[in-house]
This record gives C-alpha cells, sequence and structure tokens, in this order.
C-alpha cells in the first residue's frame, strides 16, 4: 500500500499475518481480518481483531452490534478470514447472531480447523454450514487477496504472500469435507514440541473413499487419477 492509503492503520504487519495464517503453525492466539459491505454499496470496510478475554468471532459480533451506523435492517454481507475454524461455543453464537439478524450473511474462509478431532466442534461446525453459512479452508487467492487487503508490505512485495505448500491446505480441505458430510477424521495433527514441528497424517477409512468426492482426494495426492486408455 502507498503512504497515502486510508487503510494503513488498519493493516497488520506481514509477520504477524505469516504467522498467524501459517496452516503448519498451531498458534494459541486467533486472528480475524473482516469486510463488511453494506446493502448494494459497493465500498467495503476493513478491519481485524484478536481473541482477548474472548474469542475473536465473539468480540466481531459485539463490536458489530452496538456500532452506532448498525441497522438490522438493511441487507449486510461480511466475509471473515480466520486464522482458526470457530470453536463450538462460537459456531452455536454466529447461529444465534444470524437468527436474530437475518439479513446479514456471512462467509467464513478459516487457514486451520481448531480441533477437529473433537466431536463437540465438528458439530457445531456442521450445524453452521447446515444453517446457510459458506465455509471454507483459505487457498492461494484468499491468501493473495489478504495480503493486498489487510497487510502493511512494502511497496516491492505486492506479491510477496506466503504461498505455503498447498499439501497442508489439501489435507484441512478433505478434513472439511469430513465433517461437513458428517464422517469420522482422517486427518491427524501432531506436534513434536522439541523442534516445534508439525506432523500431519491420515488415517482414511472406506467411509471417506466412498463419501469424499474424488477430485478433492486426488487433490491430496493420496490416490492417483484414473487413466483410461482408447
Ligand atoms: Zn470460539
Amino acid at each position: 500500500p502507498s503512504m497515502g492509503d486510508a487503510t494503513l492503520r488498519r493493516r497488520i504487519k506481514s509477520w504477524e499475518f505469516e504467522a498467524f495464517f501459517n496452516p503448519q503453525e498451531l498458534r494459541k492466539e486467533t486472528c480475524l481480518l473482516y469486510e463488511i459491505k453494506w446493502g448494494a454499496s459497493h465500498n467495503i470496510w476493513r478491519s481485524s481483531n484478536q481473541n482477548t478475554t474472548q474469542h475473536a468471532e465473539i468480540n466481531f459480533m459485539e463490536k458489530f452490534t452496538s456500532e452506532r451506523n448498525f441497522k438490522p435492517s438493511v441487507k449486510c454481507s461480511i466475509t471473515w478470514f480466520l486464522s482458526w475454524s470457530p470453536c463450538w461455543r462460537c459456531s452455536k453464537a454466529i447461529r444465534e447472531f444470524l437468527n436474530q439478524y437475518p439479513n446479514v450473511t456471512l462467509v467464513i474462509f478459516v487457514s486451520r480447523l481448531y480441533w477437529h478431532m473433537e466431536q463437540q466442534h465438528r458439530q457445531e461446525l456442521k450445524e453452521l454450514v447446515c444453517s446457510g453459512v459458506t465455509i471454507q479452508i483459505m487457498n492461494y487467492s484468499e491468501y493473495r487477496h489478504c495480503w493486498r487487503n489487510f497487510v502493511d508490505y512494502l511497496p516491492e512485495e505486492e506479491d510477496h504472500w506466503p504461498k505455503y505448500p498447498t499439501l497442508w491446505i489439501m489435507l484441512y480441505v478433505l478434513e472439511l469435507h469430513c465433517i461437513i458430510l458428517g464422517l469420522p477424521p482422517c486427518l491427524k495433527i501432531s506436534v513434536r514440541h522439541s523442534d516445534q514441528l508439525v506432523l500431519f497424517s491420515l488415517d482414511l477409512q472406506d467411509c471417506h473413499y466412498q463419501k469424499i468426492p474424488y477430485h478433492v482426494l486426488v487433490a491430496t495426492g493420496i490416490i492417483r487419477p484414473f487413466v483410461t486408455w482408447r
């Protein structure tokens, strides 16, 4: 962004973005980058927050509904870029929030799934999707978008958005499919504390092979695409 950019003071540092949104770094903190668009206006309001004594999602909803210019009767689309997917409590609170304000639509991109092995988180995340919230794993286009719109990068760094290995992204995509389809977890994550190394492994069962879309499995590289000879 240029020096005169009005959004500069709301942007986060490039190292913060790289650390928070790294799919391999299992940080304690959560970062939420958000975009709000009112009615037919093309203006997009962008800002960010983090978890405090309460989770970042709750902080957002409290701030959003207490703004002076908040009008529940006007259509509003919100996009979140969250470093961690919502926990079960937040997922519940988000559903209540959207029930209360039917003119609000919400799309959520996440870079990691929060404690994805735990049934309660899986269940509430699934409920959130069933209630009409779009949830997707951040991919390169979202990392680039966030970098350009939320990060205070140097002028020559416009294309320096972090290109995390696609394997990690694909594994989370796979696991999110499992959650939405109500399948058991297939992605296992272990942390080697001695060297802060995060290890991913996959444990696929028949139900996964049967229910997960073929292209998703192929994209992770765990199965090879069929070759047809003519
Ligand atoms: Zn939460």
